[in-house]
């Protein structure tokens, strides 16, 4: 089994589902720190600097959409969310925060594990790849992990992030859903293809003048998306 290592806050009200996810990633070779509830989920985050967090998003008192906003004002940690229902991903991907991946309960422990490490493997830069990806109006700083567009600096998520630069450094080239996916997790695990269209969608809020007819990231009908050529 490959080995991993890294920092997980894992921010739960559930202590027994705490108990089960805090076993299997310390014996995939994590260090796991938790929280039961959102406040005291942030002040350990604030202290410890996780590499990654599992958030609940059901939480007493404050719940997981603010903790996740909070933590995304103050650094560039992936998140994954947890939801009870499948129901709620379609909403969380969809907000502006955007979660860089979620998984629903119930769920097996090792399916988690399996999730940490492609979202921690694709969160960070490979070595073969140029640091700056320069297309047309779009300029992207993998090692600084930085992007401006007509030279304005944008925020993106680390998936975002991902999806751009993938689709950026080879402007023109048609990808596939499955493709994009792959390209965002590292591997390819069984994702739902239809994760990528929400993070374009959230990507092209961000970067396009005009989201609705996108001038970057144009859609490739029946197959998938494309950066546009020059
Ligand atoms: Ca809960």
């Amino acid at each position: 089994m490959e080995h991993m290592s890294g920092n997980v806050l894992i921010i739960e009200d559930e202590p027994e589902l705490v108990q089960v996810l805090r076993d299997y990633l310390e014996r995939a070779g994590f260090h796991v720190e938790a929280a039961y509830d959102g406040v005291s989920g942030l002040s350990t985050f604030q202290h410890r600097r996780p590499d990654l967090v599992l958030l609940d998003l059901n939480l007493p008192g404050m719940d997981g959409l603010d903790v996740a906003r909070h933590m995304r004002r103050a650094a560039d940690v992936p998140i994954i969310m947890v939801t009870a229902r499948v129901e709620e991903t379609d909403r969380l991907i969809g907000l502006e925060l955007g979660a860089d991946d979620y998984i629903s309960k119930p769920f097996s422990p090792r399916e988690v594990v399996a999730r940490v490490r492609a979202v921690l493997r694709r969160a960070q830069p490979k070595k073969d790849e140029p640091e700056i990806i320069r297309a047309g109006e779009v300029e992207i700083d993998r090692t600084r992990h930085r992007v401006w567009v007509q030279g304005r600096e944008v925020d993106l998520t680390p998936t975002e992030f991902r999806l751009l630069a993938a689709l950026a450094a080879e402007p023109g080239r048609a990808f596939t859903r499955l493709q994009l996916l792959e390209a965002i997790q590292g591997d390819a695990y069984e994702g739902y293809e239809r994760t990528v269209d929400a993070h374009i969608k959230n990507l092209r809020a961000k970067i396009e003048p005009d989201p609705k007819r996108p001038r970057y990231v144009e859609t490739v009908f029946g197959v998938g998306y494309r950066f546009a050529e020059g």
